[in-house]
């Protein structure tokens, strides 16, 4: 009785195929990466209609950083600590009171320019742990594919070019104005802790004669 066998083997094949379609709207539910079952993928489907469907990240896994640029405080830590240069900061100095970040530290730059190359970056996260205000950090997208390697060069900034240039200038001259106010008030200090009137009150040589013994002449 072949056949019978042929026929309780197609049986069991069919019995199972219609176990897994019954599991077709089943799927595998976002959970942390300490389940013991993250990686087994023993109930539902193990492929995800991609990219209406994403498979779930581990919350610590180190993908596209995310700067929150109102609280940067353009202290350049990050950028000296990539060990791939990757991030790029300009800062110009402002003279007007910033106010603070939400962590109250206070700003005293604007950045005109903040660029992290994701293209060079190692995902380290060297960056995000030397932030002193949690400002940088990496976030769960890991999906930005592009053709052109320049779209990888995510930029930032709290001011335009334009003001930038305002801002520049604005530094400057608080700068050499600090400084002409400072050699002003030199110029017109006249108590003798001044430098400038101690050395008109020194006498300007103390020179003693003496008497040369070979000839008697005064040298
Ligand atoms: S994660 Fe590492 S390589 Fe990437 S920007 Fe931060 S420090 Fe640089
Ligand atoms: S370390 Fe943080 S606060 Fe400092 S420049 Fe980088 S992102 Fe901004």
């Amino acid at each position: 009785m072949k056949w019978l066998s042929y026929l309780s083997k197609l049986w069991s094949g069919l019995l199972l195929t219609f176990q897994h379609l019954k599991k077709l709207n089943t799927r595998k539910a976002p959970s942390s990466i300490e389940s013991p079952n993250f990686f087994q993928e023993k109930e539902g489907l193990v492929t995800i209609k991609y990219p209406r469907e994403q498979i779930p990240v581990p919350d610590i896994g180190r993908y596209q950083l995310h700067l929150d640029i109102e609280d940067c405080i353009g202290c350049d830590q990050c950028a000296r600590i990539c060990p791939v240069n990757c991030i790029t900061i300009e800062t110009i100095r402002s003279i007007e009171d910033l106010g603070v970040t939400s962590d109250g530290t206070k700003k005293k730059l604007y950045l005109p320019k903040f660029d992290i190359d994701m293209a060079k970056c190692c995902f380290c996260g060297l960056c995000t742990v030397v932030c002193p205000t949690e400002c940088l950090v990496m976030t769960s997208n890991y999906d930005y594919p592009t053709t052109q390697l320049s779209e990888m060069n995510f930029h930032w900034e709290n001011i335009t070019a334009e003001q930038a240039e305002i801002k520049r200038k604005e530094w400057q001259e608080y700068e050499l104005a600090k400084k002409q106010a400072k050699l002003n008030a030199i110029q017109n200090d006249s108590s003798p802790q001044n430098p400038k009137n101690e050395k008109q009150t020194k006498p300007l040589l103390n020179i003693k004669s003496k008497t040369n013994p070979i000839d008697n002449t005064t040298i």
